[in-house]
């Protein structure tokens, strides 16, 4: 029996539409530029030939409704609506969500420019929203995702806009990593992406998917 020196964290899960049961995280990998209107508008070529991964820590999820704290260390925080995949036993999709991938804007920046490593750009604590797993079906292809905030829409576009599918990302996703249960996708944002502000509340929500939907709290408070 194995003895803790500290006994280990809780497991970060997410819970799951009309089922007592929850889905428990291991990782959180997210593609970069899947859309080509945010492609072009952060000043990127939308033809390139393959999605690039980066990755948060499971423990930056923010589930069951919970409210982020607005992070430390930026003066642009910005929102990024995301289709959110679940992968089963046999690393195949078993179940959607909807995300909102949390970016320091500003400290992405300065990492391209340098050269540098996103992790305080993208995988700051509590910088993954995400709500009810659904595992039923797929959303429909062309289903509408759209973001809100404070009631005004920033971000509308369709699935079908993805420049790569949900199966060619996990498919992507498998050349580089062993992938199984326990692995959650943020397939990207499509355009207008925007800066948030403590107070904020931000309305996320894919046809056919349950809503997310969280009030940035003030920092320390
Ligand atoms: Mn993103």
């Amino acid at each position: 029996m194995t003895r803790w020196l500290i006994p280990p964290p809780p497991t970060p899960s997410l819970p799951i539409l009309d089922d007592g049961r929850r889905y428990a995280v291991r990782r959180i990998l997210c593609v970069g530029q899947n859309y080509a209107d945010h492609a072009r508008e952060m000043g990127a070529d939308p033809d390139r030939p393959a999605p690039f991964f980066f990755s948060k820590p499971a423990m930056a999820l923010v589930t069951d409704g919970a409210d982020p704290a607005f992070p430390s260390m930026t003066e642009n925080l910005h929102h990024e609506a995301e289709l959110v995949l679940a992968l089963g036993e046999a690393a195949e999709i078993i179940g959607w969500a909807v995300g909102c991938d949390l970016t320091r804007r500003d400290l992405q920046a300065e990492a391209k420019s340098r050269g540098r490593p996103w992790d305080a750009a993208k995988g700051f604590d509590q910088s993954a929203p995400c709500g009810t797993l659904n595992l039923g079906p797929a959303p429909a292809p062309d289903a509408a995702i759209r973001l809100l905030v404070n009631g005004e829409e920033r971000q509308s576009a369709r699935l079908s806009d993805m420049i790569w599918a949900p199966h060619e990302i996990v498919e992507q996703a498998a050349r580089l990593w062993t992938l199984g249960p326990g692995d959650l996708i943020f397939t990207g944002t499509p355009a207008g992406v925007g800066a948030l502000n403590p107070g904020d509340r931000v309305e996320a929500t894919i046809d056919g998917l349950y809503p997310l939907s969280f009030t940035l709290r003030l920092p320390h408070a």
